[in-house]
């Protein structure tokens, strides 16, 4: 039987106290065991950056990756064994910054398969300087001066990308975040979990405290909850080409939301084919057998060298 702690490692965790980073780890470990999913059943993927070591603290298959690179390594893994559980955890910077054309294109796809952002604003792991999802104009302790580019939006980025089920949550509601990460490796697609993760020793602006609002005139937290408030992201009919549209559309005006009020939760669910089955209509041998249980060394291939004669 199963206990959560059977998804920890011993590997020594070097970031920093009070670290956001903290909160998803912790929070993907209990979506896993809650799950019921066994570690051999899983793998993770990572890119550069301060969660680029989270794979080394959950024990399940993992793979460290080069800068930016985790999706495409984990769109090759998922297809070379399509029972596996694939996930994708990363930084704001190595996703939406060297990654970028990487997450777009993966979201094109629909790969089944779950990408993690650990998105606080800041390179953590160099020093804090800007990185995509700062806000223009908005100055890190790190910095000399404000940013002067606009920051990305991955909420709209991933819609408009193609990614069925798009959410975000925050780091320290571990509960909200682990209800979401669940919901998001239940989905057949790619999925995109975008979370607002606190970097206490280079991002001085978005704190704990900001989240939860304690500087403003009401005191009232920023974060709330959409699927608190009736909004519905989630299409009933794929084929309703006004409704998809419409979904999209109210998800991406939604996610433009940033200041006294934010929210998180589920901005856009649609169940459309994955990658997986568009390829394994073009061939059946994939749909019968996983590449990783084809034997690739006792095949007949006389007719391809026969046809190349
Ligand atoms: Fe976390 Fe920031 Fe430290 Fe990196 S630099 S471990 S993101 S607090
Ligand atoms: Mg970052």
């Amino acid at each position: 039987m199963l206990e959560l702690k059977d998804f920890r490692t011993k590997v020594h965790n070097d970031w920093c106290p009070g670290c956001g980073d903290f909160g998803i780890l912790n929070a993907i470990q209990m979506a896993l065991f809650e799950m019921k999913l066994e570690p051999h059943e899983v793998a993770i993927f990572s890119g550069i950056g301060c969660s680029g070591k989270t794979p080394h603290f959950i024990n399940t298959y993992g793979f460290h990756t080069l800068h930016g690179r985790s999706l495409p390594i984990a769109t090759g893994a998922k297809l070379a064994n399509t029972s596996l559980t694939v996930l994708a955890v990363g930084g704001d910077g190595d996703g939406y910054g060297i990654g970028a054309g990487h997450f777009v294109n993966t979201g094109r796809r629909n790969l089944d398969f779950t990408y993690v952002v650990h998105d606080n604003q800041v390179y953590g792991l160099t020093k804090g300087q800007a990185a995509p999802t700062l806000p223009k104009g908005q100055k890190t302790k790190s910095m000399s001066s404000p940013a002067i580019v606009e920051g990305i939006n991955p909420i709209a980025t991933a819609i408009v990308a193609g990614y069925t089920f798009v959410a975000r949550s925050y780091a320290l509601d571990v509960r909200h975040l682990k209800e979401t990460l669940k919901a998001a490796i239940l989905h057949k697609g790619s999925s995109l979990v975008d979370v607002l993760q606190t970097c206490p020793t280079y991002n001085d602006i978005n704190t704990k405290e900001w989240y939860a609002g304690t500087e403003l005139p009401s005191k009232a937290p920023r974060l709330y909850k959409l699927e608190e408030t009736g909004y519905d992201g989630t299409v009933k009919n794929p084929e309703d080409t006004n409704e998809v549209n419409q979904k999209k559309g109210q998800a991406i005006i939604r996610s433009f939301e940033w200041g006294e009020k934010i929210p998180i939760g589920l901005f856009y669910r649609n169940q459309e084919p994955t990658f997986e089955e568009m390829i394994a209509n073009r061939m059946p041998a994939f749909k019968e057998v996983p590449l990783t249980k084809q034997d690739l060394y006792h095949r007949d291939i006389s007719a391809l060298f026969e046809s190349l004669t």
